[in-house]
């Protein structure tokens, strides 16, 4: 039994039809035998918050959105604010994922600002680091992961998760063995202690990149592992259904 609460956590990204996630979902739903201290959580797109929400509401899934805008409303088209999402039936938000940095230029002052109105909003994120292959090559992963970290909780009070994905596990087939996943874990874990004390060994600590059935089983066996945040292998009722029933 862990420590903290443990997630099982599934961001489907830009996957997934109103029609496709309404099944996803359901399929789940009947597969999946609860477990105690052990949440699952689906991020589905936007278009299918409410949908899912219909679906998994009186069961033990709870539901995320993939992202948010930082400003409380107004004129700026294509984004949608933690208020939204949290009408929409969302406890939780992935904030800072990589592919958010990468493709949309978030840097960790945008992280901040949309961490500080998730928490506002009564939300709780899901926060995102990582290093890419050439910071790992060049000896700076804790550097970046540290930054990362302590720039996303600059000025903040309340539940958090934080999720650690190497950018070079995600969506590649590269998982990074339980053993260098238990050490950045670790690391991150000192980083919250320092921030915030007995509050910082509460948080729970996901990992993720190219988590599937086949490697889920050793790296909860790592003590600071506290869950998974699962892309592709999260798109697949037998999967997802098999990750969450982790041994
Ligand atoms: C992710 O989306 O955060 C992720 C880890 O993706 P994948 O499991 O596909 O590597």
């Amino acid at each position: 039994m862990k420590e903290r609460r443990v997630i099982i956590a599934g961001n489907w990204k830009m996957h997934k039809t109103n029609p496709e996630a309404e099944e996803l979902a359901r399929g789940l739903k009947e597969k999946v035998t609860p477990r105690e201290g052990v949440s699952m959580i689906l991020f589905p797109p936007y278009t299918a918050l409410e949908r899912v929400g219909r679906v998994i509401r009186d069961s033990f899934i709870e539901l995320g959105a993939q992202n948010i805008f930082y400003e409380k409303e107004g004129a700026f088209t294509g984004e949608v604010s933690a208020e939204m999402v949290k009408s929409a039936g969302c406890r939780y938000v992935i904030v800072g994922h990589s592919e958010r940095r990468k493709y949309f230029q978030e840097d960790d002052e945008i992280v901040n600002k949309k961490v500080k109105s998730a928490i506002l909003s009564g939300l709780i994120p899901l926060i995102c680091v990582g290093e890419t292959l050439e910071e790992r090559e060049a000896g700076k992963e804790r550097e970046v992961v540290s930054r990362q970290l302590r720039e996303a909780l600059e000025g903040i009070e309340g539940e958090v998760v934080i999720a650690y994905e190497p950018v070079w596990a995600i969506g590649t087939g590269k998982t990074a063995t339980p053993e260098t996943a238990q050490e950045m874990h670790a690391y991150i874990r000192g980083i919250l202690e320092e921030l915030w004390g007995e509050k910082g060994r509460k948080v729970s600590i996901l990992y993720g990149g190219s988590v599937k059935p086949s490697n889920i089983d050793s790296l909860m066996g790592e003590e600071e592992i506290d869950g998974v945040l699962v892309g592709g292998a999260s798109l697949d009722v037998e999967s997802f259904a098999r990750i969450y029933s982790f041994r």
